[in-house]
């Protein structure tokens, strides 16, 4: 059977989509191969949230495509957010292009791919000089339901830690953002297919879960009614904690607007809620947050992790962070370095502000320069940097619970996990008595951004 490579930008979110359609390849018969040159279809999963990404896959699919002739029988495809945004324009860009699907269209990939290798099996047949290029296909339309086409989430052998989409789109139209355009409205889950997926993950050994969405505590707000208070999502967490099996749960990313008190109260009474929320601020400048269209003020979120702080002490808090966007000056960029002093993040993603097209700040006035903008991102760095090292360096002399994914990234020969906290720890196991369990680990030392630490005698819980 023919072999299919996947090629993966962008987030988690897209990192399970690309697992899903693997999962469908395979289910028909075709082998997922980590080999490009030895692929007859070659599928790239794009990101559109900045500029750099979508030329990255642009730039990797034109390379794989003139690779020479007798690679001109491989139907190759993009789908994901690039897809969605730039639809038919792609097969201008890449004459060789045979599919473009968006991203409410996963689940019809592979129908899309075997009706064009079966049509050039084909035409060959009859004409073998006939050319193997023609009619390609592009669907990027909205679909009902598409929320639900994405799920049935098998776990490879021993993996341990895996991600379930809950949610599809956001309403919440930020002025940076693309992801409105791309992933389209809001639209969710049920909790009982939701739980039916993370069952049969806790069945075949899974002991921790991160529940996906663009916006994912806002998750069912326009389906699912509150319940005695709570909300959809605080609903869906306590069903997730009684499955038997999941023992950590995490979710990412949460906005503010969804950050209520039934939420950081579920902190108090769901142990299995880690100890670690990934929290976007954006900006520490209400005028600024105003610009973005992020309808909070930096006092709320300063309140809600004060808050949160106090319902799960020792709280780890790691936010995402804008810095160039259009208009910001001095003392809005130094009201986003006081706020991450106060606030003391264990860690940021700090993104330096890029124009993506079809959202309102790319028109907007005060557009800064490249340098303004390095420079920022090299100040902020600098303290985010300084605060998650003494973080870390906390932690030495200390026992942590680590789940083991695998082999370290950076040492094969070693193995990696995460603690509670989501702080990356490297030690040496056995691999075969060591991945998928919770163990205890001894932090021995520090580097930085990674923790090393060693199995005690009584390492396997
Ligand atoms: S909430 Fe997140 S996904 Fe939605 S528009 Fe804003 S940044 Fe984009």
């Amino acid at each position: 059977m023919p072999k299919v490579y996947i090629r993966t930008y962008g987030c988690q979110m897209n990192e399970r989509d690309s697992e899903q359609v693997a999962r469908m390849f395979t289910e028909a018969g075709y082998t997922v191969t980590s080999n490009e040159n030895d692929a007859a279809v070659i599928l790239i999963n794009t990101c559109s949230v900045r500029d750099q990404a979508e030329q990255k896959a642009l730039g990797k699919m034109n390379n794989m495509m003139h690779q020479g002739r007798a690679r001109e029988n491989v139907v190759y495809g993009f789908m994901g957010c690039m897809a969605q945004s730039r639809g038919d324009q792609l097969f201008k860009v890449l004459p060789r292009l045979d599919v473009v699907v968006g991203t409410q269209k996963y689940h019809r990939v592979l129908e899309y791919v075997d009706a064009i290798l079966q049509r050039r099996l084909e035409a060959r047949m009859d004409d073998p000089s006939h050319s193997l290029r023609g009619a390609n296909v592009c669907d990027i339309a909205e679909e009902e339901g598409s929320q639900n086409t994405i799920c049935d989430h098998l776990a490879k052998p021993r993996e341990a830690a895996v991600f379930v989409s809950i949610m599809q789109g956001c309403n919440m139209r930020c002025s940076f953002c693309i992801v409105p355009d791309t992933r389209g409205k809001e639209r969710s889950r049920p909790i009982r297919d939701i739980i039916a997926e993370v069952r049969h993950l806790a069945d075949h050994g899974v002991k921790e879960v991160t529940l996906l969405g663009q916006i994912v505590n806002l998750y069912g707000r326009n389906e699912f009614a509150r319940i005695d208070g709570k909300s959809p999502f605080v609903q869906l967490l306590e069903a997730v904690h009684e499955v038997t099996g999941i023992e950590r749960i995490r979710f990412t990313s949460p906005h503010p607007i969804g950050y209520r008190d039934d939420l950081i109260t579920a902190f108090t009474y769901l142990p299995k809620l880690c100890p670690h929320i990934h929290f976007p601020l954006q900006s520490g400048s209400d005028r600024i947050l105003r610009e973005m269209r992020r309808p909070y003020h930096s006092a709320r979120f300063i309140e809600i992790c004060e808050k949160m702080q106090a319902a799960r002490p020792g709280l780890a808090i790691t936010t995402d962070l804008i810095v160039g966007f259009p208009g910001e000056s001095e003392e809005d960029f130094r009201a986003t370095l006081d706020i991450v002093e106060r606030l003391q993040f264990d860690n940021a993603f700090v993104f330096r502000y890029s124009k993506r097209h079809n959202t309102p700040a790319a028109d907007m006035p005060g557009q800064l320069g490249e340098a303004t903008k390095e420079h920022r991102n090299q100040r902020l760095l600098e303290v985010v940097n300084r605060i998650a090292i003494a973080k870390n360096a906390a932690l030495v002399g200390t026992r942590q619970q680590v789940l083991c994914e695998g082999p370290s990234k950076t040492n094969a020969a070693r193995l990696t996990g995460r603690t509670p906290h989501n702080k990356i720890v490297i030690f040496d196991g056995d691999p075969a008595r060591c991945v998928g369990q919770l163990l205890d680990i001894q932090i021995e030392e520090s580097g930085g951004f990674s923790l090393f630490g060693s199995l005690g005698s009584n390492g396997v819980r």
